[in-house]
């Protein structure tokens, strides 16, 4: 047993341990000491012990002051009062701040010790189990709605010294009449009984999990890091509606409408009637939006957020879930517009049918690491299929994939690119890489030597993008890189702005001086072809040309057939001809 004494005479305090170890001769005892409470974390070494004897004249401090103190953070630890003399008023006092008793030390005996200590542990017992029952809802066994606006007021009153986000999430089941009165209420009861717990399991036993009401439950979540981290909890607790419940011989399904409100740090909001008001709004609206969803009060920041999340979420299955594609761009000479080589452009078929583009969809990628396993997908989609195309005897052209600065960094970057090439039997020359020019601003070692290596290989290396990136011209001659891309965004602009045209011009001559074989990307109509000063090296992608294409549209341009074939190239065609 762990018995704190907060006495300041020493004399005194060993006389009372020796009473203590008669008192309780069979039992451990642990016998803490605290002579000057200024010394001392009281309040956590009351928090922290089984039963106190706390003097009433402890130096400058009073035994009465400090059990009232400790009530607080102490209530239900009990505090015995020590003191030299018998006085009603103390007696009075000590009952109304809580003391569990009182003792006059010259009367102190084991025995009396004993049946006191026995007593007061009891008593505080009993009423901890009280304490739970007023706190406990009947049925589920989860916190009430007393203890959860208790909770929640503690909460929002501690934020301020707290730098972390809250979140409350309340939950309101769908058609939970429509059970109770088909099946009965034992069903209802059971629905009730089974969906506290998993809402129990999804979250931290720190959380606080509560039956508001009727088929109502509220759950707050106190303190967490990562503002993003509210998504995870919320699929979490979507989840425990997911599994039918056995009910008897059958099954009952429960689906919730959820209302959430976020706090940030610091964030201020006017007492607990504030946020549960914000979260029953959200909950109305999840309701309204046809019920069985989830909606986050407010805020436009919060809503993005929440997209942002499920578009990284659902990439980390798109492979396994064959939800990728490659789609091809032609490039094509100059001189007589045929085809010299092909960009590979992901494409995400995504199974609710949204169309997001790679622009968008590769920085989530790239945030989450789920980038390597794409990268690796793209590259092993673009040998598969070069190796399809000979197989069915076209002649193929160089296929250009673009790679992102955090595959080129991870290891086993160079040798999946060798073992690909050999397990699809491609050479070398027939797979280029397109790093963007901001990718390559990392002056890393590593970057450089992967470089290298692949370029012995025999693949060749693009820049992509240039001329945004900042990059500097001394780079240039540093890098194995065999051909530029100009960015579009100076081709969008040649018409309306000399600059850009001078710039364009710039770099087809910059190209030429340093030996580099240029793309210009972005092409969409004649006079922007005829304001460049091309050269017959130069080779042309755009849609002026042709779109990405679906690999059997493609398949028209490697044939060397009349692209017309498909709509997708009718552009090209008719633009070819009349030039
Ligand atoms: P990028 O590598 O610069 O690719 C060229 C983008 O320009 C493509 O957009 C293409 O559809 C578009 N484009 C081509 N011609 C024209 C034109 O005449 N006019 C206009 N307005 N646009 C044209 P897309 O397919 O949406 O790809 C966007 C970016 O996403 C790519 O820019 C590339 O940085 C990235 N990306 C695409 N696929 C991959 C991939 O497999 N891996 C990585 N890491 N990034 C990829
Ligand atoms: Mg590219
Ligand atoms: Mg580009």
């Amino acid at each position: 047993m762990d018995i704190l004494v907060i006495d300041d005479d020493e004399v005194d305090f060993l006389h009372i341990k020796r009473l203590l170890k008669l008192a309780f001769k069979k039992q451990e005892l642990n016998i803490n000491w605290v002579q000057n409470p200024a010394n001392h974390d009281v309040a956590h070494e009351i928090a922290t012990s089984e039963i106190c004897l706390i003097d009433q004249n402890i130096g400058m401090y009073s035994g009465i002051d400090l059990i009232n103190k400790s009530q607080d953070t102490s209530g239900l630890i009990p505090m015995i009062l020590l003191t030299g003399q018998g006085n009603t008023e103390i007696d009075r006092q000590a009952s109304e701040v809580g003391a569990s008793d009182y003792l006059v030390k010259e009367d102190l005996t084991p025995e009396l010790l004993n049946r006191s200590i026995r007593f007061s542990i009891a008593q505080k017992q009993h009423e901890r189990k009280l304490t739970k029952l007023a706190f406990t809802d009947g049925l589920t066994r989860v916190a009430n709605r007393a203890k959860f606006d208790e909770t929640l007021e503690l909460a929002l009153y501690a934020r301020e010294r707290v730098n972390k986000y809250l979140a409350l999430f309340i939950i309101d089941l769908d058609d939970f009449k429509l059970i109770n009165d088909s099946m009965g209420h034992p069903a209802g009861d059971a629905l009730l009984i089974e969906i506290s717990k998993r809402l129990q399991d999804a979250v931290r036993r720190t959380d606080t999990v509560a039956r508001l009401g009727g088929d109502e439950f509220g759950i707050i979540i106190d303190g967490y890091k990562n503002e993003e981290d509210v998504f995870v909890i919320r699929d979490k607790i979507l989840e425990a509606f997911n599994a039918p419940i056995p009910f008897n011989k059958e099954t009952l399904n429960a689906k919730a409408s959820i209302g959430v409100v976020v706090l940030a740090p610091g964030q201020a909001i006017n007492g607990s009637e504030e946020a549960l008001q914000a979260a029953d709004m959200a909950l109305y609206v999840a309701k309204r939006s046809g019920k069985n969803s989830c909606e986050f009060y407010g805020e436009e920041k919060m809503k993005i957020l929440e997209q942002q999340f499920d578009i990284q979420k659902a990439l980390t299955t798109a492979v396994s879930d064959n939800e990728l594609e490659l789609f091809f761009q032609p490039k094509v000479s100059v001189a007589d517009h045929i085809i010299c080589g092909a960009e590979a452009l992901l494409r995400w078929n995504r199974k609710d049918g949204q169309e997001i583009g790679p622009s968008v969809f590769i920085p989530f990628a790239e945030k989450s690491s789920n980038i390597i396993e794409i990268g690796r997908w793209v590259i092993e989609e673009a040998c598969r299929k070069l190796k399809s195309w000979i197989d069915m005897g076209m002649d193929v052209v160089p296929i250009a994939v673009n790679v992102s600065a955090i595959q080129i960094r991870s290891d086993t970057f160079v040798p999946h690119i060798e073992q690909t090439l050999s397990k699809f039997s491609i050479d070398p020359s027939l797979l280029e890489l397109e790093i963007t020019e901001t990718a390559l601003m990392e002056n890393l070692p590593t970057l450089n030597a992967r470089l290298l290596a692949i370029s012995n290989l025999g693949c060749k290396v693009v820049i992509d993008d240039f001329g945004v990136g900042h990059s500097s011209l001394s780079r240039l001659q540093d890098l194995p890189v065999s051909k530029i891309k100009i960015d579009r965004s100076f081709i969008a602009k040649i018409e309306s702005s000399e600059t850009s045209l001078k710039i364009c011009n710039i770099v087809i001559l910059l190209a030429k001086e340093l030996n580099l074989q240029l793309v210009i990307e972005g092409i969409e109509n004649w006079s922007q072809i005829e304001l460049l000063s091309l050269t017959d090296e130069i080779l042309l992608q755009g849609f002026l040309f042709s779109k990405p294409l679906p690999d059997i549209a493609f398949q028209e341009w490697l044939k060397g057939g009349d692209p017309k074939s498909t709509s997708e190239t009718d552009l090209v065609s008719q633009t070819s001809r009349s030039n």
